[in-house]
């Protein structure tokens, strides 16, 4: 299945994966998906919004255990992210043929659609628009970076626009939504050592030194974006004097650093990653710096102190360079408590395995709102996800399969 998918969307410069929704690179990925279906045996569908099903048993029966993820990825992302939990799913089902076992409940294999937004810039769009959190119309005006709309897109690639919206009749089917993914972050590569112990699991070979292959998730934490608009006055950078210039470059740079020490002391994360300034000459003073803050954090109260405590201190600054600040909250994603009882069978399952949050938005999270729903994580010994330097190791993978194929046997079939 790797050596298939390996070729599919990947730049020969970057050696990164552009795997963006209702392009060429997905279309073939999908044609990758139906085949896996077909040689298989199972029941294929792609539904309304785009999401491909993959059936063993009867659907109609209800009650059933999904597993996959999904097969987009975002610019130069790497192999892991997304295939692994709809590689694994097919193998956990080969797994499974293998050891004879006879399910009492349907099993089926999902790739929801554009799960990472690459293209038009909103995540989750395949399982937001079934579960009925993305109005279809708002889905539809979506554009891209070259302003082609999703309805467009979605076309142009053969699939109908006016068909896509909530979907509570296949929700209905489902009885309980089980994602495999690999970790991104060393949650499992450090797990049972001391933090920033140094004994870290090197980069290569298939036994780490420590840690463990394979983890569930408890949660996913709160996030959210924050764009922050630093006013200035545009002036000449060789003949404005320091006293009389209001720079917001200043302004947004003390922001960055407080927001680095406010994520330090809350045990949150706050990141700019991203900026645009204005007129952007290299001979000027800039007019307008915006900048945009991501912030994740444990629980939402977290979430909140670290926030306002950024734009707390921008002001501060603001009024110190004779900047105005502005924030405007862009998006806000609540906390995602996966179902305790579900988690904690997984857990018992897999021989007490470690469960552990993760500060990154899945499909799994979106589903949970309308059916139980487990995430479980694969060890990543860096690390290292949205590039090609993600990685994991042949022998944890492995261990993936089998942890997932004893979970849809411990489900379906006793
Ligand atoms: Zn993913």
């Amino acid at each position: 299945m790797w050596r298939d998918l390996a070729r599919i969307g990947r730049h020969p410069g970057t050696g990164g994966y552009r795997r963006y929704a209702w392009t060429a690179a997905d279309a073939d990925c999908r044609a990758w998906f139906a085949e896996q279906a077909r040689h298989r045996g199972l029941g294929y569908e792609a539904d309304r919004n785009g999401n491909q099903w993959a059936w063993l048993g009867d659907p109609a029966a209800g009650d059933a255990v999904v597993t996959g993820s999904h097969l987009d990825s975002v610019p130069d992302g790497g192999a892991f992210d997304g295939p692994l939990g709809v590689v694994s799913a097919f193998a956990a089902l080969d797994e499974l043929r293998a050891r004879g076992a006879r399910p009492r409940r349907p099993l089926a294999v999902v790739n929801f659609g554009d799960e990472e937004g690459a293209r038009f810039g909103l995540s989750c769009v395949g399982s937001r628009l079934t579960a009925g959190q993305l109005a279809p119309d708002a889905a539809r005006g979506l554009r891209d970076a070259d302003g082609v709309t999703l309805a467009r897109a979605m076309e142009r690639a053969g699939h109908d626009p006016e068909a896509i919206g909530p979907d509570p009749e296949r929700l209905a089917r489902i009885g309980a939504f089980v994602e495999l993914h690999i970790e991104q972050g060393r949650n499992l590569a450090l797990h049972g050592t001391p933090r920033g112990s140094g004994s870290g699991p090197g980069r290569s070979g298939g036994r780490a030194a420590a840690g463990t292959p394979v983890g569930v998730a408890s949660a996913i934490w709160p996030h959210g974006r924050w764009r922050f608009d630093f006013h200035g006055e545009a002036n000449h950078a060789g003949t404005t004097a320091l006293a009389d210039r209001r720079d917001p470059m200043l302004t947004y740079a003390s922001t960055v650093l407080a927001a680095r020490e406010q994520a330090r002391l809350t045990g949150a994360l706050a990141t700019f990653g991203k900026v645009t300034v204005e007129p952007g000459g290299v001979n000027a003073i800039a007019s307008l710096v915006r900048g945009w803050l991501d912030s994740r954090a444990p629980d939402e109260p977290a979430l909140a102190t670290v926030v306002s405590a950024v734009e707390r201190a921008a002001a501060e600054s603001g009024e110190r360079d004779g900047v105005g600040v502005r924030v405007t909250r862009e998006s806000f994603t609540p906390v995602v408590e996966f179902e305790h009882a579900l988690r904690d069978d997984l857990a018992k399952m897999l021989g007490g395995a470690p469960v552990l949050p993760t500060g990154a938005g899945h499909d799994a999270g979106i589903l949970s709102g309308a059916v139980p729903a487990a995430m479980m994580f694969v060890r990543n010994p860096t690390g290292v996800s949205h590039s090609p330097a993600e990685q994991a190791a042949e022998d944890d993978c492995l261990a993936g399969v089998t942890a997932l194929a004893d979970v849809l046997e411990g489900m379906a079939c006793h």
